[in-house]
């Protein structure tokens, strides 16, 4: 049996082995799916390799681990340096980010987009910069510390901290901050988040499974508007063709995957 899981910290939200065991279960592939705590994102690799997997799944705070310890790193992860998904190939650990043509999927329904505000500058910031810019949306990032601005500093986008922002037009208004998982906290300050929903087209927060307090704001405004459950589908999808070499078409594997988000 071939056995994959995710390794994270912490894990226990995680709906991926859901996802990913129900595409196992639907298609008689004999596999399993678990999940892996990890405190050291160090060990990652030693860690694979012990438990014998087939591939893996990287989320919070493992990424960039993650991609300094593959024997290879292929597609868009290798600018984004970050992986959060791995597959053993010949022996050797593969890695690859699904999450930037997961979210690039994910906005499809906004139609024609072309220009992105980012608000945060973390990893998922990294991976939606490089995959909007790659699809031809101009993307600016907006974080309320200059610390981690020197990455998109260094690829060529604009960078602003809350001090130094000018508000202007923007398409799409996109929240990667953690602010979210609080019930009560917003990304910006309310005001300016109010100035740039007047002359957005819409708005995307990618944390999944709940209506965030910029959520809340952006559906005040009557906006469209996407919580991330769509993004992490569609990584899901496009990490479980990896997980299983391209042997089924994504439409197959979307269908039960899907399924498993009505599950309790
Ligand atoms: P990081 O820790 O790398 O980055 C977090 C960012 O949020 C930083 O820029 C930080 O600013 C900012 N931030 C944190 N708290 C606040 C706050 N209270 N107010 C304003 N800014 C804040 O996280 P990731 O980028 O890896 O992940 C972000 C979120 O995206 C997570 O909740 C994760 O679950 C979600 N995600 C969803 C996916 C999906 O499939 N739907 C896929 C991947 C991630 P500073 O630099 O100043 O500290």
């Amino acid at each position: 049996m071939n056995v994959f899981t995710i390794f994270g910290d912490p894990v226990s939200h995680s709906r991926s082995p859901l996802m990913h065991n129900s595409v196992f279960k639907s298609l008689r592939i004999d596999a399993c799916y678990t999940r892996t705590p990890l405190k050291e994102g160090s060990q990652l690799r030693d860690v694979f390799f012990a438990k014998a997997l087939s591939g893996a799944n990287v989320t919070v705070p493992h990424k960039e681990a993650a991609y300094a310890q593959c024997d290879e790193v292929r597609g868009i992860a290798r600018t984004i340096q970050a992986v959060n998904t791995l597959v053993l190939e010949d022996g050797k650990l593969i890695g690859y980010n699904t999450d930037a043509d997961g979210f690039m999927h994910a906005i499809k329904s906004f139609g024609a987009i072309k220009t992105a505000l980012i608000l945060g500058a973390g990893g998922t910031a990294r991976a939606l910069s490089v995959a909007l810019s790659q699809g031809g949306i101009t993307p600016t990032i907006l974080n309320r510390s200059s610390g981690r601005l020197e990455y998109f500093k260094n690829g060529g986008f604009k960078t602003y901290c809350w001090d130094d922002f000018i508000p202007t037009e923007y398409d799409l208004i996109i929240n990667t901050t953690s602010a979210g998982l609080s019930d009560n906290e917003l990304p910006i300050p309310q005001e300016l988040l109010g100035v740039l929903l007047v002359k957005a087209k819409g708005a995307v927060d990618v944390i999944y499974g709940k209506v965030t307090p910029f959520l809340k704001e952006v559906k005040a405004s009557a906006l469209p508007y996407k919580d991330g459950s769509d993004m992490l589908l569609a990584q899901g999808v496009l990490a479980s063709r990896l997980f299983l070499h391209g042997a089924y078409e994504p439409d197959t594997i979307e269908v039960p995957m899907k399924h498993s988000f009505r599950l309790p």
